[in-house]
């Protein structure tokens, strides 16, 4: 018997991985060079600017975690919290939740706010939330809802938490390089993202950083963190500093794409990329309007990149017709999560896949199969 895997080329719209640029999959294919040759430190170097970049940043403590964004969620939490501590994390959708059940581990007390998904996180909740719980060490929130598609304001909130002397811990995974992301201006401690949904690049890495009032936070550490993978001590000595020393092997031809879908960017430029994805939201919206879908966010807080939406009345088993999709039109979209299972779609027009051809493609299909 012989092995081989041929799978079909998709168009990826769903809640990540989107398309991937070719030239992106083509700098995969650069042959391997080790990961202290001194041509890939200095393409680390480079990653590090361009991230910096494009999160807005000056953080020194600026790197990319070789796991995917839930690894980058954990090395925010673990490295800041310590057994005793108290923190506020918000819960309006999975990836809400998701913190929270890292932050227990952690040996913490978590105050939870929670908001109907679809919505956001409101300032009052938070004033609400520091009065049983005025210093916590770090207040989390989810600035993209891949869930639900809820697009979460920061800058007040940022206000508040830093009022009471908190840290400001921001999951960007499905906002950076989408929508407006400040890192600096908004006064964000930690952050972490991702390198599959709005950067285009494969599954597999997280981009932090880090602002000085969090390496504070790090430095006064009195226990030992929890990971030895994602303790910052040991793996900031392999990206920031002078010396490179081993902790790990980089996964080298990741590092090559994200390097490449970075440079991507910066070509385009930060904020017309943000601009593109608005437009094609508009136009996507406008289509997905007419064929009878509403959707679940009101539009003050919705996220262009990610489209959830109530399927058009009348239809009883989205599943097929999402499977029409897939294996007639190789078009993939995601299904709700939660109690929107069976209920919602979750439309993703993320980096590559953020184009009208794609919008005119999956309303298409939709038109013959509806
Ligand atoms: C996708 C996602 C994650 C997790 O990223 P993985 O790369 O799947 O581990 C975390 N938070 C949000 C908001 C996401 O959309």
């Amino acid at each position: 018997m012989t092995y081989s895997f041929n799978p079909q080329k998709r168009y990826l719209m769903g809640p990540g991985p989107s398309d991937a640029h070719p030239r992106v999959l083509k700098a995969m294919a650069t042959p391997l060079i080790g990961h202290l040759d001194p041509q890939f430190v200095s393409m680390m170097d480079e990653v590090k600017d361009m991230v910096q970049r494009t999160f807005i940043t000056k953080n020194e403590l600026t790197f990319v975690v070789s796991a995917p964004g839930s690894a980058g969620m954990e090395t925010c939490l673990v490295n800041l919290l310590e057994p005793g501590d108290e923190c506020i994390i918000c819960i309006n959708g999975v990836f809400g939740g998701r913190m929270v059940n890292i932050a227990e581990r952690c040996g913490v007390k978590v105050h939870k706010i929670n908001t109907a998904w679809g919505n956001v996180t409101t300032t009052d909740q938070i004033k609400e939330a520091l009065k049983n719980c005025p210093k916590p060490k770090l207040v989390a929130l989810v600035h993209a809802e891949t869930s639900t598609g809820a697009l979460q304001p920061l800058k007040e909130i940022s206000e508040l938490v830093h009022e009471a002397n908190s840290l400001l811990v921001v999951d960007a995974v499905t906002s950076w390089c989408g929508v407006p992301l400040k890192v600096d201006e908004w006064g964000i401690d930690a952050i972490y993202s991702g390198t599959q949904k709005n950067l285009s690049a494969p599954p597999g890495l997280s981009p932090v950083s880090f602002s000085p009032r969090a390496v504070k936070v790090l430095e006064q550490r009195k226990t030992k963190v929890q990971s030895w993978f994602l303790d910052l001590n040991l793996v900031k000595n392999y990206w920031v500093g002078a010396k490179r020393a081993y902790h790990h092997t980089a996964p080298v031809s990741s590092v090559f794409a994200l390097h490449e879908a970075l440079n991507l960017v910066i070509e385009e430029g930060l904020e017309n990329r943000w601009s593109r994805h608005q437009e094609v939201y508009r136009v996507l919206k406008s289509e997905l309007e007419k064929l009878g879908f509403n959707y679940l966010v009101n539009e003050e807080n919705r996220l262009p990149n990610l489209n959830a939406v109530y399927l058009p009345e009348g239809i009883t088993d989205e599943g097929v017709l999402r499977s029409k999709l897939l294996k007639d039109y190789n078009i993939e979209i995601g299904g709700g999560l939660g109690d929107f299972a069976g209920k919602i779609w979750r439309i993703g027009i993320m980096g590559e896949s953020c184009t009208k051809n794609h919008v005119n493609m999956l309303i298409g299909a939709l038109k013959e199969l509806l």
